[in-house]
């Protein structure tokens, strides 16, 4: 079974994993397995296991690999073996291992270095495999090689597409390549798309779009076949309908990776956009990671989740990070005795013990939701409200005792309530009904490695975006244009949510019944209380902790409002 990030453990070591976990939380004996380890974290998982083989634990173990000695060893064995050197010290070799009832990574140590003590540390997969990401190297296609293929052989489908791995067919070898490239980048899509003289491929990383690269015109069809392939579909397909989803897996350095598809029929062609569904990244915990809110906005969210009934409404653009909050939130709210039920297009995120349901188009909805409301839930995640039926039907599940969790299309969270009544919902139903009207942003992280030193923000910006004085002269970080090879030279590394939240109290819920109080006036009202930050104000806080800087956050934020 799978206890820490990534290791498969045998049911024997399973065993005496949990016990050594039982010691401090006995409730965990008469659990499910696969409840363990989920209800622990990775942390105290690894820490259970390193006091069994009596080893300490390092989590982040990046950046004291000395790279040298890093070079020696083979990216595909340390791979397969899930182990990196990290030091050579006065005859003892330090080295961060995955499992440690593995004896391999030991052995290789001693063959290579036969007279040194070898030390272990525990460390979890994804940390160990950001390492080997370093040295290892996918051998690039050549355009010779590319241009050399034979456009009417068809090559053998490929199972189990190992993206780290060497093929001898060039395009195998060019899918694989830009595959890798894209995880490396931490790219959240890759796009395939066919103009009228040119194919080419993009990574947007960090929501931005990035370099196009050409790919010879005579393998549009060729890359087609390859990738619908890939799905275990027929290349006939494309002709038959205007749009393709699907989803395959690929191995990267021995992690799977989801990769979301979807072809669409284009006047030159095709264009494909792949969803690289990496989950290594993708620390979705409430409070942790990219979710990291501050305590005032995370303590009432909590408040809220504890709410019996109701609907919790997550608006937001497209691409601000939604789903991945209420997936996190979803995990808060998983347990055993509560039959959790998803409605999403497409599943994003699978957790353990809910029930997800992937809707293939919008008129499976109305069927899927009134068999769903048979099926006895307690927790209801509707991906979207994008209509008078959806919204009508998340109203009518919030009313007969469910929880409710789902997005919208808004700018600003007091806009939630407007939106369902455009959408035909009367006002008083949505405002007994809606428990928090939430909105979120993910803003670009500067890179920690090169980022710049300022002494202040200009006056011109200062007044421009009603900022206080204090700005002008408050030390601020700001991004180094040339950027470093840790953030690809884009100067920025990784994004985080921040989150507004605006309770519907039972008070505020009369008044916007009673129609005494606008939603927008409610708004100023919680500002007014000063308890919870709005997205300007966490963005802000953002800057002054030096994580992001003033450019990143006015494109995702309007600051000119107060
Ligand atoms: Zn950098």
């Amino acid at each position: 079974m799978n206890l820490s990030n990534g290791v498969e453990f045998n049911d024997v070591i399973t065993g005496v994993i949990i016990d050594k976990l039982s010691e401090y939380d006995p409730s965990l004996r008469d659990r499910p397995k696969e409840d363990v380890g989920r209800k622990c974290s990775n942390g105290r998982i690894l820490g259970a296991i390193a006091d069994i083989n009596s080893i300490p634990v390092f989590l982040k173990v990046k950046d004291f690999v000395e790279r040298t000695l890093l070079e020696q060893f083979d990216p595909q064995v340390m791979t397969r073996e899930m182990f990196v050197p990290l030091r050579l010290v006065d005859g003892q070799l330090f080295v961060a291992v995955a499992n440690p009832w593995d004896a391999v990574p030991e052995d290789i140590c001693y063959q290579k270095f036969p007279d040194c003590e070898v030390i272990r540390f525990v460390t979890p997969v994804a940390e160990i495999s950001k390492v080997i990401e370093s040295v290892s190297r996918t051998t690039a296609v050549s355009r010779s090689d590319l241009d050399a293929i034979e456009v009417d052989e068809m090559g053998e489908g490929v199972e189990d597409f190992n993206v780290t791995t060497s093929y001898d067919e060039p395009l195998t070898q060019f899918v694989a390549q830009m595959m890798s490239e894209a995880i490396k980048r931490r790219a959240s899509d890759v796009h395939i798309k066919c103009e009228k003289e040119r194919v080419h491929y993009s990574y947007r990383v960090d929501g931005d779009m990035g370099e196009k690269y050409d790919i010879p015109m005579k393998l549009r069809d060729r890359l087609d076949a390859f990738m619908l392939n890939l799905m275990g579909l027929a290349p006939e397909e494309r002709t038959k309908r205007p749009g393709i989803s699907g989803r395959f897996t690929v191995s990267y350095l021995r992690r799977a990776i989801d990769i979301r598809y979807e072809r669409h029929r284009t006047y030159r062609g095709y264009h494909i956009t792949m969803r690289i569904l990496d989950k290594s990244h993708f620390e979705a915990k409430l409070g942790m990671g990219s979710l990291a809110f501050d305590e005032s906005t995370l303590f009432e969210l909590e408040k809220v989740m504890s709410i019996p009934a109701g609907i919790i409404v997550m608006s937001g653009p497209t691409g601000s990070g939604k789903s991945t909050t209420l997936n996190a939130i979803l995990r808060e709210l998983n347990r055993p005795e509560d039959n959790i039920l998803t409605l999403e297009n497409p599943v994003e995120d699978e957790i353990a013990g809910v029930i997800h349901c992937d809707l293939r188009d919008s008129s499976e909805f109305k069927p899927m939701i009134t068999s769903f409301m048979r099926s006895d839930p307690d927790i209801i995640l509707m991906g979207e409200v994008r209509d008078h039926d959806s919204a009508e039907l998340a109203i009518e599940a919030a009313i007969t005792g469910h929880k409710v969790l789902t997005t919208i299309h808004t700018p600003r969270a007091s806009q939630i309530i407007e939106r369902f009544e455009q959408i035909g919902i009367e006002r008083w139903k949505i405002a007994q009904t809606l428990k928090a009207a939430c909105a979120q942003r993910l803003v670009k992280l500067l890179c920690p490695y090169c980022k710049i030193k300022k002494s202040g923000i200009p006056e011109r910006e200062v007044e421009k975006f009603n900022l206080d004085r204090v700005w002008t002269s408050t030390e601020c970080y700001v991004k180094n244009n040339d950027g470093c090879p840790e953030c690809q030279n884009r100067g920025y590394n990784g994004r985080a949510a921040i989150l507004e939240i605006i309770p519907v109290t039972p008070q505020w819920s009369d008044a916007l019944s009673k129609g005494t109080m606008s939603p927008y006036e409610l708004e100023i009202e919680v500002r007014k209380q000063g308890k919870l930050p709005s997205l300007k104000e966490s963005g802000l806080r953002l800057v002054s902790q030096g994580k992001t800087d003033f450019d990143a956050l006015r494109k995702v934020i309007d600051m000119t409002y107060e």
